[in-house]
């Protein structure tokens, strides 16, 4: 997929002077909850209604989605709201039921898109749609499997497309549900810059407390637009309730973010200079985060070594990791002497965190 600007041309025809705005609760419960929302969005930035109609669901037992009945609520909350509506679509037969209900953006979920011959299906399902469809990053963090989504309903002459990013599983508990990993954002907005992308800050989060925050990084990062889940009621949502917002909130956050994308000489400079070091803030958390890892396992080494009464200094190791990290460094362009400054550092804190576990 050669990249195409004319990926991009959904968006603009809404014209927007702000990120698209999709919001909505996770689940579609009942018929009033679905319109109240809708009220209550209507006159926020919202610009598209979002519902889960059929809901892939981690363990089985947990609430399911109520299924093809939910698209006539959409229906009838964009009949009052003017609101265009979105749901996701797992399977073939999801499309053609959506398409009838007339739904105008169909997203395809991260559990799908990890699924080629899913994927495949609902492609062939949609074949030169005018339709848009957003693809969700796959669960895993797989650039070439997103990329490979796009591609496959590309090529079926599904032109109006976009991605959202709603993050990466891992096994290891973090301060997210889903872990962000930006880069692989980046990655993909740096090969199709004309391809929407747009953040799900509710499933990286998996609590309300950081939506802000995520949703701020997105706009420095220079996402075309929000995926927001909301309800009026989070805290008795039928699934997602930690991480989703009220209304009333996701309207304070649209009017809290600031939004770069202006056009004058001066700003583009300062856009592009705040684009560069939001990047660069994302590799500092990393640096830090892999290096609080780091201590961690040295902490174990301390604890291992001081059970079996080995000194905690081993010269000849650490003259080992020296050497390769030196040529390591030299393949990316850093000196030796940064390197070894660095190392240093680093090996410091490490006999100071095991002599703290071997008291
Ligand atoms: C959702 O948007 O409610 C959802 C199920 O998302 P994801 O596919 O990102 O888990
Ligand atoms: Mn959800």
């Amino acid at each position: 997929m050669e990249n195409n600007k004319e990926l991009g041309t959904w968006l603009n025809k809404f014209g927007l002077n702000h990120p698209l705005v999709i919001a909505g609760p996770c689940s579609a419960e009942t018929e009033e909850q679905v319109l109240k929302i809708a009220h209550q969005l209507k006159d926020t930035d919202t610009n598209v209604l979002r519902a889960g109609i059929w809901k892939p669901r981690t363990r089985p037992g947990n609430f399911e989605g109520v299924g093809a009945l939910g698209l006539k609520w959409l229906q009838k909350a964009k009949e009052e709201t003017g609101l265009l509506t979105t749901t996701e679509v797992a399977n073939a037969n999801h499309v053609e039921l959506a398409l009838k209900h007339d739904v105008d953006i169909l997203w395809i979920g991260a559990r799908t898109t990890v699924s080629p011959f899913i994927v495949q299906d609902i492609a062939d399902a949609l074949k030169g749609t005018n339709k848009t469809v957003l693809i969700k990053n796959p669960v895993n963090p797989d650039l070439a499997l997103w990329l490979g989504a796009v591609e496959r309903f590309y090529t079926q002459d599904v032109k109006n497309l976009g991605v959202i990013h709603r993050g990466f599983s891992t096994y290891e508990k973090t301060r997210y549900r889903n872990n962000p990993e930006w880069q692989i954002a980046v990655d993909l907005q740096n090969e199709f810059p004309d391809l929407p992308l747009i953040l799900d800050p509710s499933h990286i989060a998996g609590r309300r407390d950081i939506i802000f925050d995520l949703c701020q990084t997105a706009l420095d990062l220079n996402y075309d637009g929000l995926m927001v889940e909301t309800h009026f009621d989070p805290d008795n949502a039928w699934s997602d309730a930690a991480q989703q917002i009220t209304p009333a909130a996701l309207d304070q956050i649209t009017r809290d973010l600031r939004i770069r994308k202006t056009s004058s000489n001066e700003s583009e400079f300062n856009n592009k200079l705040n684009t560069l070091r939001t990047k660069i803030d994302v590799v500092d958390h990393q640096i830090i985060d892999q290096i609080g890892k780091r201590m961690a396992i040295a902490d174990q080494i301390g604890i291992l070594k001081k059970d079996n009464n080995v000194s905690i200094l081993q010269a000849k190791r650490w003259n080992e990791i020296l050497g390769k990290m030196i040529l390591q460094g030299e393949e990316k362009n850093l000196s030796e002497e940064f390197v070894l400054k660095v190392f240093k550092a680093i090996h410091q804190e490490s006999i100071q965190h095991q002599k703290n576990v071997a008291k």
